[in-house]
């Protein structure tokens, strides 16, 4: 385990028990990327990198048509001018859901938010370790904000995050990481749980985006017309990616349900905006 101080102290809560989840595990997102892309090939999907969809080509031009007209995607076009026609168009585009389709006139329920991670280089890991082996070390969170720590001890590093909420914008205005949020939001909570951390160095930083649909934080899989779409993960799209896509798969066949790897089954619609039969998401870290 990590060296962590159990006693509470002005904002940050005192630790009275600890859950040990020994299921948990990581991965490698690019690895597991890799292998859907190889499983879409071998079913004879292509995929295309670097291809960047500049818009939406609909069927009745890009506005000004009448309300009942029968209005659908006819393709997407690339920044590049290649055109892609599509019986039915399914945009899995994370974060950029929002800037995709509110050009087109849908809403996607879904905004981005700015997320960081920090990564520090430990001037002696024996100073936070307790017992086990440097390489034992399972990721921790913190009762602080959710804070949570991914040690990799064996390397001399800690991996660090920390969500923001009220004052941290919606949208993807900002892309870089910013070390005074380390300094204001990170590093307090560190020197509070970690006494023994004390001498360390911040050596690397990354921001992304998380997708939010609000209030409770689960995906949306939902369709306007042809215009299909997947995403709301809340920062844990690795994890959900083999659930999400099969509900996905399911809506765009028209299928009122979809089977999960664990071969339990879930009303697609529970997932849409419209019919959503969802409870709040409360493991959001
Ligand atoms: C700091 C951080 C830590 C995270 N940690 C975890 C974790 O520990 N576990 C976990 O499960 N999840 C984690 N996540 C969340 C996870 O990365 C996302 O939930 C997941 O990547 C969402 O997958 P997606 O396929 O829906 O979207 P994305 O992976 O975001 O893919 C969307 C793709 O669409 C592309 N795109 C955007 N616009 C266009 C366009 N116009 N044309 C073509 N392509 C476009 C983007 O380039 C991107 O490649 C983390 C996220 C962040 C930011």
């Amino acid at each position: 385990m990590l060296k962590v101080r159990t006693e509470g102290e002005g904002r940050f809560p005192g630790i009275h028990k600890g859950l040990h989840c020994r299921m948990c595990g990581s991965l490698s997102g690019m690895a597991l990327a890799q292998h859907y892309g190889d499983e879409f090939r071998s079913l004879g999907g292509e995929v295309k990198m670097g291809a960047e969809v500049a818009y939406v080509e609909l069927s009745e031009g890009e506005h000004m048509f009448a309300p009942w007209a029968d209005v659908k995607a006819l393709s997407v076009v690339c920044s590049t001018g290649e055109r892609f026609p599509a019986k039915e168009v399914l945009f899995a585009c994370g974060a950029w859901s929002h800037q995709i389709l509110s050009r087109i006139g849908i809403f996607s329920g879904v905004l981005p938010k700015k997320r960081q991670l920090f990564g520090i280089k430990l001037g002696d890991p024996s100073s936070v370790l307790e017992g086990l082996e440097p390489d034992k070390v399972p990721a921790v969170i913190l009762p602080a904000g959710g804070t949570y720590i991914k040690p990799m001890l064996k390397k001399g590093m800690m991996l660090v995050g920390l969500a923001d909420e009220l004052g941290q914008p919606f949208g993807m205005a900002d892309p870089d990481p910013d070390p005074d949020y380390f300094e204001t939001a990170v590093r307090p909570v560190l020197s509070h749980y970690l006494p023994g951390l004390k001498d360390y160095e911040l050596k690397l930083k990354w921001a992304g985006y998380y997708a939010y649909h609000w209030p409770d934080k689960n995906p949306v899989v939902e369709r306007v017309a042809n215009i299909y779409w997947a995403s709301g993960t809340s920062g844990s799209g690795i994890m959900k990616a083999d659930a999400l896509g099969r509900v996905a798969a399911s809506k765009v066949l028209g299928l009122k349900e979809a089977e999960l790897f664990d071969g339990s089954r879930i009303h697609v619609d529970d997932l849409s905006l419209r019919d959503r039969n969802v409870e709040m998401e409360r493991f959001v870290i």
